[in-house]
This record gives C-alpha cells, sequence and structure tokens, in this order.
C-alpha cells in the first residue's frame, strides 16, 4: 500500500480548486494507495464526496503569512511526523512550489518538483517512480525514489481532473506548533486578474516582443475573450514593461498546458517552450519563417501580425457567431 498526503488548495470561490482535483487523479492512479486530502481551514462542504479516502483539515492560512506559509509547513511536517505517509502531493502553483520545497527541506525528504506522471508499480517494491521534464523541457527524466516520503508537485494539466465520487471522513488535526517567524515580509501586491486564471485556460493567447509596444496586448485580450481564454506574455515582453509579470510564460513564469496555445511575436526560445511545450496544439504567427517557434508548432503563419491577427480575429467572431 502506497499512503498519500494531498495537500489541497481552493478557487476563488474557496471550492477545491482544479490543481487538487487533477492530483487526486494523479494519486488515485497509483496501486493500493490511500489517500488523505489535507487542506488549510474550514473544508467547504463538497470534501465529503472527494473520490479519496480521508480529509484532514489544518489551521487556517494565516494572511499576515504574506505568501511565506510558515504555519501550514509547521502543521504539514507535524502531520507527516504523526501519520508517516510515503508519498505527500501538491500541485506545480506557487503555494505547492513554495510550500512543497519547505516541507521536504523540513522533513528531510526528496523532493521532485513539475511532474508529470508518478508510479508506484515501474520499479523496485516500496519505490515511487516519477518522470519530469527536464533542460527547459526538451528531455523527459525518470527517477525511482526509494527513500519515502518523497513531496511531490505535479504540472499543471498532466492529470486530467478527476471524475467519481467518495465517502471520506473528515477530521480536523490539531498541531501544537506555533511557529516563530524570522522572515519578514516587507509588502505584497495582490495580482488583479479579471477572466480565467492563466493555468487552467483552455486557450492561451500569448504576445512576444514582435508585438513592438504594450498597446497590442489589448488585441490579444480581445482573441482570449472571444474564445474564453487568458492572455500570456513572453519575458521579454514582460520585461519591457507592456504587460504584468503575472502573465509570463516559461522557465522562470508558468506553466501552462491549454488546448490552444497562440503565439504572435514569440521567436520560441527554449526558456519559453519550457511553460508552454506541453500544450496540445501551438500556434505560431510570425513574421520569420525560420523562427524557432515553428518546429514547435503545429500550425503558423508567416506574418506580420499587424495584418495577420485583426482578419484572425474578424474570422473567429463570425465562426462564434
Ligand atoms: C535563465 C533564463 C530564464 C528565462 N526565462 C524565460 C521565461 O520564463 N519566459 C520567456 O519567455 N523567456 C525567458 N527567458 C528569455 C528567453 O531566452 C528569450 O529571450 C525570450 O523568450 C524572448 O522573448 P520573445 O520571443 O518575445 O522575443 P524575441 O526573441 O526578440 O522574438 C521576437 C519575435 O517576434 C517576431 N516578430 C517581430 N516583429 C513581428 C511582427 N510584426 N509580426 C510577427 N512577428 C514579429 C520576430 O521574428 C521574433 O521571432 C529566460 C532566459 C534566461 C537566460
Amino acid at each position: 500500500m502506497t499512503t498519500v498526503l494531498l495537500v489541497a488548495e481552493r478557487d476563488d470561490r474557496g471550492e477545491i480548486g482544479q490543481a487538487t482535483h487533477q492530483a487526486i487523479t494523479a494519486a488515485n492512479g497509483l496501486k493500493d494507495a490511500q489517500v488523505t486530502v489535507v487542506i488549510a481551514g474550514d473544508a467547504p462542504a463538497s470534501v465529503t464526496s472527494l473520490p479519496v479516502d480521508s480529509v484532514v483539515t489544518i489551521s487556517p492560512i494565516d494572511p499576515a503569512d504574506n505568501g511565506i506559509y510558515d504555519q501550514v509547513t509547521a502543521d504539514l511536517a507535524a502531520l507527516v511526523s504523526s501519520s508517516g505517509p510515503d508519498l505527500v502531493m501538491f500541485g506545480k502553483t506557487d503555494f505547492g512550489s513554495v510550500v512543497g520545497a519547505r516541507l521536504a527541506f523540513r522533513i528531510g525528504a526528496a523532493f521532485a518538483p513539475d511532474c508529470v506522471e508518478i508510479s508506484n508499480e515501474a520499479g523496485v517494491a516500496g519505490t515511487v517512480g516519477v518522470t519530469r521534464p527536464v533542460y527547459g523541457g526538451s528531455a523527459l527524466a525518470e527517477f525511482e525514489i526509494a527513500s519515502l516520503p518523497v513531496v511531490v508537485t505535479l504540472r499543471a494539466g498532466a492529470f486530467e481532473a478527476g471524475a467519481g465520487t467518495g465517502t471520506p471522513t473528515v477530521e480536523p488535526f490539531v498541531s501544537d506548533s506555533l511557529e516563530s517567524r524570522p522572515i519578514v515580509v516587507t509588502d505584497t501586491v495582490a495580482e488583479t486578474r479579471e477572466g480565467v486564471r492563466l493555468e487552467d485556460a483552455d486557450v492561451v493567447v500569448s504576445g512576444g516582443r514582435g508585438l513592438g509596444g504594450p498597446e497590442p496586448f489589448s488585441v490579444l485580450a480581445d482573441l482570449a475573450d472571444v474564445l474564453g481564454g487568458a492572455v500570456g506574455a513572453s519575458r521579454a515582453a514582460c520585461d519591457a514593461g507592456w504587460i504584468d509579470h503575472s502573465h509570463q510564460v516559461g522557465l522562470t513564469g508558468k506553466t501552462v498546458s491549454p488546448d490552444v496555445y497562440i503565439a504572435v511575436g514569440i521567436s520560441g526560445a527554449s526558456q519559453h517552450m519550457a511553460g508552454c511545450s506541453s500544450s496540445r496544439a501551438i500556434v505560431a504567427i510570425n513574421k520569420d519563417g525560420d523562427s524557432n517557434i515553428f518546429k514547435e508548432a503545429r500550425f503558423g503563419v508567416v506574418g506580420d501580425w499587424e495584418k495577420v491577427l485583426p482578419s484572425f480575429l474578424a474570422t473567429v467572431r463570425d465562426l462564434k457567431a
């Protein structure tokens, strides 16, 4: 049996988020797994039908934590030492990346970030196998981890959000640890967002340096709007101040796995592709036919975005109508 602690995240409504539903699919795909979902704060009523064995609540996230999550990390460390899981799972989100790494260090466990596959059947009994992209997504590496527990984060979109229901028990876990905070956060800036989250979007329309300035991002936003998607950007566009860094896709930005990724005026550098190469179809609009993006794209238009994009947008609008 493999025991899994799966650390949940909420969406904007306080419900269990997409990353957690995807992680539940991954956990339930393991052979003979016993899955416990851990959630900070009062659990929403919907957890009682999650397809897992149990749900454990820990203390709520302290707003003064400001993205450091000291108390959550301390609670999870206490929970791991009392329950002894083989595997601790997070979605690869800002929360999962911060708390996962901190927890692994705290409990002296291996940390495998950004996994796209996970198995307890492939290798030696009693080990966990993970697959994760390396070299900016140009290769996949397989690891067999024998020293358990292991802490993993799972790439968004690598697993389908799970269907099915269950009747888990729901219990609180009360930890007596109260962290002293050696880290002082001096400021936080809340990300303002309208519409669908970049990481959850089925369609992403991204712009790069080839757009030439900030104004064209409003055309990209119109297209994203019509397609029910979100706007992304290359680091060059973000560094130029044309759009906020929260839209950045890539190695040092967000990882997205939409059905369609439309790259406009983006050259397709490996660091950018690291964040979007798992998209189901990439569509490139670029005036340089030799640009690297065309090696990765399923569909491409060689041309100036100023000519291509307005007619593309008009056609999509017509088709939608
Ligand atoms: C450690 C490290 C981490 C990095 N992390 C990231 C990351 O997370 N995300 C990221 O994106 N980058 C990242 N980079 C930067 C990356 O290497 C590239 O520099 C960057 O992605 C280039 O952005 P770009 O494609 O918008 O610009 P460029 O490479 O300048 O490409 C612009 C493209 O626009 C095309 N173009 C120009 N005019 C038009 C027009 N009128 N119509 C159509 N096409 C046009 C050009 O042909 C060109 O292909 C990182 C780099 C390093 C070293």
